[in-house]
């Protein structure tokens, strides 16, 4: 069932996501060559407490999950997609790094990502990034009273396949309010004019991931949680929590 959210409760979700986009700041000024993933995770976390607020993701256990995620922090490495748990591993030079965070406050959740390169960036990888980035703002674009969920998927796919790459299969965005997770499911490929009508008050987390090598097809890490592209080429992740209103899409987790 899918919850549509006064005003009130956007202007709320929106302070929430206020703290992911300065979380997710911190960790792109702290993520340089040499520096862990736990550390990041850490920096994260202290944003967290700092605003009072919590994660969404510390203890998530979903059922696809062995184990509860262990941090608040997703941190996704080259070739790794999504669901990064972050290690002792120290970024290198040309790395490219994908962190995911969320937080809860005053009882709203936030959830956003970033793609960027840790020292210098390899041309392709930019291209991947930018691509992302491209394909979130043609979903937010097409996230409007009067469109569909279907309108949103294929903007988004469209500018991926536009530029060769793949898209994870069964993996996208979602509705989100009180919890992270709520319907509706926001998928990264669709036909147009179909799926749910969108109305004020709909807040949603849209978010493209690309697979530089052209394919779908991905598989979990030996840690349960870290989901890898299939063919061993680098992946790319963008994502913001929007609201739908009669004034337009509205982003809750830019700074
Ligand atoms: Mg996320
Ligand atoms: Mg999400």
């Amino acid at each position: 069932m899918v919850e549509l959210k006064t005003n009130e409760s956007i202007d709320a979700m929106r302070e929430a996501g206020r703290v992911v986009a300065q979380a997710l700041t911190a960790v792109r000024e702290a993520a340089g060559v040499g520096v862990s993933l736990l550390e990041l995770d850490e920096i994260a976390h202290a944003v967290l407490r700092e605003a009072g607020a919590s994660s969404p993701f510390l203890g998530y256990h979903p059922h696809f999950a062995p184990v509860p995620f262990p941090a608040v922090l997703c941190a996704s490495v080259n070739d790794a997609i999504v669901h990064g748990v972050p290690t002792s591993y120290r970024l290198r030079d040309g790395d490219l790094l994908s962190a995911d965070f969320g937080a809860h406050l005053g009882g709203w959740a936030g959830d956003s990502a970033i793609s960027f390169t840790v020292g210098t960036p390899r041309p392709e990888d930019v291209r991947l990034i930018e691509t992302a980035e491209r394909a979130l703002e043609a979903g937010i674009s097409a996230a409007v009273v009067g469109n569909r969920i279907g309108d949103i998927a294929h903007a988004i796919g469209t500018v991926c396949r536009k530029a060769g790459y793949g898209i994870p299969e069964d993996f996208g965005g979602h509705g989100i309010g009180r919890s992270m997770h709520e319907d509706p499911g926001v998928p990264n490929e669709g036909r147009p004019g179909r799926g749910m009508p969108l109305r004020h008050g709909m807040v949603i987390a849209i978010e493209p991931m690309v697979i530089a090598g052209g394919g779908d097809g991905y598989h979990a890490a030996p840690d349960g949680w870290t989901l890898r592209t299939d063919d061993g080429s680098r992946a790319a992740h963008a994502e913001h929590t929007v609201a739908i209103t009669e004034e337009g899409p509205r982003i809750l987790t830019a700074l």
